[in-house]
């Protein structure tokens, strides 16, 4: 059975029930991946799959601050809660850790699939290290290269600097050189 099946049996007014797909349906999470060149991938999950971006100098909560966020594949959803070592001669060999993850909100009136073919998203993270107004701006259509950029917002913060401050995983609190 589909999940229209299940919505159709269950009237959610009444129902504390999930309506949505659940897990994965609004998670956001961001990996930080020590590969040939450290990253942080941010992966938003959307219609089933996870959008990723890689992000070389990974999110920062000052508006003012501008970062380089170049598209990637399509991950499945399951990838959110990949932690480990990818081994040597395999793609993106090297350490992943899950940096940070929790879940997103649209906060634009199209959907977030409309706004990344129109090359522009805004979003809110709820998670434990980022929280608060992001927005991605496609700048070079053709090299899918974006701009991540922290929504003045009460949770900006120009002081903060969680890449520094904050390098463990959220997952099991190791380190990159923990692997
Ligand atoms: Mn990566």
């Amino acid at each position: 059975m589909t999940l229209k099946d299940y919505k159709k049996k269950r009237d959610f007014r009444k129902t504390p029930e999930p309506k949505r797909r659940g897990q994965g349906k609004n998670l956001f999470v961001i990996q930080k991946h020590d590969a040939s060149n450290l990253h942080y991938d941010l992966r938003l999950a959307v219609n089933g799959v996870l959008k990723s971006w890689a992000v070389p100098k990974g999110p920062s909560t000052n508006p003012k601050d501008k970062r380089l966020a170049i598209m990637t594949e399509d991950h499945p959803l399951s990838y959110a809660r990949f932690e480990g070592r990818i081994p040597e001669g395999e793609y993106g060999a090297g350490v992943v850790i899950v940096w940070d993850k929790g879940t997103y909100e649209n906060l634009d009136d199209k959907s977030i699939s409309k706004g990344l073919k129109k090359g522009h998203i805004k979003f809110k993270l709820k998670g434990e290290k980022l929280r608060g107004g992001y927005s991605l701006y496609q700048f070079k259509k053709e090299e899918n290269q974006w701009l991540l950029v922290k929504m003045d917002d009460e949770e900006a913060d120009a002081r903060r600097n969680p890449v520094s401050t904050q390098p463990e995983s959220v997952k099991t609190g190791k380190t990159i050189d923990d692997y």
